[in-house]
């Protein structure tokens, strides 16, 4: 089986389920879990953000990240039409944030100030919602695991202070983003009123995430955490699986890029795929094929290779640590054979 369905597929390695079974653990929802501890301070620092709270996963950073910055009942959030809260939250932030969403589409997940600027609706209108967040993906998960230019993201934080907007960053793969282009954590964080990391992606851990910003916010955040059941115990189990990632499996995010490269390359020869090459920052490549649902279910009942249908004609192939080159090769050839099947 190679398994490019998704990087949260990745098992935790044997000497990350050693530290997590001889981690030193209290009662979190007390403050009391050192283990739990050290690593919201260790990602608060990170993130350049004086404070921290580690949550069960990243949705849940997102719901209480949302819910921090808007009023429920009226108050919209600006984002991508593809971002996970749009997409993948199972409607979370109107059921828990009483939010509208109000997408600003633009090439790969990502939008530009001046989209921005047009989406906002003018504060003086009361017959329209009020402006209130700009929620920003890096990377951009399901729109191909882009990474933001710097200046497009400084340009979009610009439009937002302007118009005295809150700043939310989902950095799920934040350090994809890192690994990539090599600007530090919290230089794309900075700016951001809460930012937070996925341990649970390219990082290999089984449990949890980090959400970072203001300590006024966090300790706000707290009451959020509590109300959706998020408050956790002896959690310092999981979180020492987030440190030993932090030492151990960041660096080696630049082979998974390496390895999604290798694979856009190899599928853009095919010409049954529709991709370029050049659109692939990080770990995740998005193709173009005809049928995409049954081409992926033909490539894993006929060679054992996973990818995910994203709709109609689009399949998301991610690495991760758990496939390797070869892995690559051999998931290339199958997506040859299937195509050349007819
Ligand atoms: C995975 C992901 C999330 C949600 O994180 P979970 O830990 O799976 O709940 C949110 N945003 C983005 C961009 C993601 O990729």
């Amino acid at each position: 089986m190679i398994n490019l369905y998704s990087d949260t597929q990745t098992r935790p390695v044997e000497e990350m389920r050693k530290v997590m079974a001889r981690a030193e653990v209290g009662d979190e929802q007390r403050g009391e879990d050192p283990t739990v501890n050290a690593l919201c301070e260790r990602v608060a620092t990170l993130l350049g953000k004086p404070a921290a709270m580690f949550l069960p996963s990243g949705t849940m950073c997102n719901a209480i990240g949302f819910r921090l910055h808007v009023r429920p009942g009226g108050d919209a959030v600006h984002l991508h039409p593809m971002s996970h809260p749009i997409v993948a939250e199972g409607g979370g932030p109107s059921a828990l944030s009483g939010a509208v969403l109000a997408p600003v589409a633009g090439e790969g997940g990502m939008f530009t100030a001046g989209a921005l600027e047009a989406a906002l609706f003018p504060a003086a209108d009361r017959y329209v919602p009020r402006s209130r967040l700009v929620s920003v993906e890096q990377t951009t998960n399901l729109a191909g695991g882009r990474v933001w230019p710097l200046d497009q993201m400084r340009a979009v934080l610009e439009v937002a202070a302007r118009h005295r907007l809150r700043t939310h960053l989902d950095g799920a793969r934040l350090l994809n983003a890192v690994v990539a282009v090599g600007v530090p954590a919290a230089e794309w964080a900075r700016g951001f009123d809460t930012a937070w990391i996925d341990f649970t992606k390219g990082l290999g851990a089984p449990v949890g995430a980090v959400l970072a910003g203001s300590p006024e916010l966090i300790e706000e955040a707290w009451r959020y955490k509590q109300m959706m059941g998020g408050a956790l115990r002896q959690a310092g189990i999981v979180a020492a699986g987030c440190l030993w990632a932090l030492d151990h499996h960041v660096d080696r995010l630049a082979d998974d890029h390496a390895n999604a490269r290798i694979l856009a390359e190899g599928l853009a020869e095919l010409p049954a795929v529709s991709l370029d090459p050049d659109t692939v920052d990080t770990n995740i490549v998005v193709f173009g094929v005809v049928d995409a649902p049954t081409f992926c279910q033909r490539l894993e009942d006929e060679h054992g290779v996973l990818m995910g249908a994203l709709g109609p004609d689009q399949v998301r192939a991610v690495t991760h640590h758990d496939v390797d080159t070869t892995g690559v090769h051999r998931a290339t050839a199958a997506v040859k054979a299937v195509l050349h099947a007819g």
